[in-house]
């Protein structure tokens, strides 16, 4: 199989950009089938877009799970599922905790 450098046009920017012999080989190593549509730049802009709005504010990478604190009973929420006889703290009372430990 051989590759040669095609030019093509940006679906975002309308910028002509190369589509090299690597990365023509690397497509085709990770079975895709089809050409970029983006420059460079346009694919990296999209790709800390997509990061930069979706995983805090979304919620949905990191599970937290309801607790009661230890210290002072008051409702929080922790990252990981509370066992049994193993005391959980609300973020106040866990650095103070820490610290006295
Ligand atoms: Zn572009
Ligand atoms: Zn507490």
């Amino acid at each position: 199989m051989s590759f040669e450098e095609k030019s093509i046009q940006c679906s975002d920017c309308g910028t002509s950009f190369t589509f090299s012999v690597e990365e023509q080989e690397f497509f085709a190593s990770k079975g895709y089938t089809n050409e970029p549509k983006r420059c460079p730049a346009c694919r990296e802009a999209r790709k800390s877009a997509r990061y930069g709005n979706g995983g805090y504010s979304s919620g949905s990478r990191r599970q937290m799970f309801p607790a009661v604190c230890a210290q002072c009973g008051k409702e929080t929420e922790v990252p990981f599922e509370p066992r049994e006889g193993r005391p959980v703290y609300c973020s106040d009372c866990y650095s103070r905790v820490r610290v006295n430990k």
